[in-house]
């Protein structure tokens, strides 16, 4: 099975760069709870452009941004038991060697590191399972029929399709995909049998 293994709003918490920065800029005191949409910015006046430019430039401050979860290189770790994990990023050219010194200082490991431009459909590529926080990303992934885990983000409260499993820790994905292989086993196995039958 191969893990397409997203880093901002499941690995790291860019975010919280991101408001820091926002915060002191224009006076405010926004949190992430305050963040439930993925569009939030668009309330703020900003366009896409503006938000991913300010994001990537956060990760100039990569040695601050902290994991999503306490002991994150462990779950990554027992990830690796459970298929090949690459790390697949919606990314500019700018911020990927903060992102790459980021994963190593955190003691991530990983197989490729896959960058892919912003406006790109993740789900057109070839992984069969996609841990991710992005409500779009994981509506189009289970569209194309492949799976998807929601890692749960503010930002994406409003996913509730019953193809979608939505993680609350990164370690909960390992016995979800544990066990993807065995139902699609069983789904073949059926499949053949009634494709067998009707030859017969
Ligand atoms: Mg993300």
């Amino acid at each position: 099975m191969k893990i397409a293994l997203d880093v901002d709003g499941v690995l790291a918490d860019i975010i919280f760069v991101w408001l820091d920065e926002y915060n002191k800029t224009h006076k405010k005191s926004a949190t992430k709870d305050d963040i439930v949409q993925w569009d939030f910015w668009k309330e703020l006046g900003y366009d896409k452009y503006k938000f991913y430019e300010e994001l990537s430039g956060c990760w100039s401050r990569w040695i601050e941004v902290p994991p999503m979860e306490h002991d994150i290189a462990n779950a990554v770790e027992k990830l690796h038991s459970v298929g090949i994990v690459d790390i697949v990023t919606a990314r500019d050219e700018a911020s990927t060697k903060y992102v790459k010194q980021w994963l190593e200082h955190n003691g991530i490991k990983y197989n490729d590191y896959v960058a892919v431009a912003r406006g790109r459909d993740k789900a057109d590529l070839d992984y069969g399972i996609f841990i991710d926080d992005s409500p779009n990303n994981v509506v189009s992934i289970v569209s194309k029929g492949k799976n998807a885990l929601l890692y749960d983000q503010p930002w994406n409260k409003s996913i509730t399709d019953s193809k979608i499993v939505r993680i609350k820790k990164l370690e909960e994905a390992v016995n979800v995909i544990a066990d993807l292989p065995q139902k699609f086993g069983n789904q073949y196995k059926i499949q053949s049998f009634l494709d067998d039958n009707r030859e017969g």
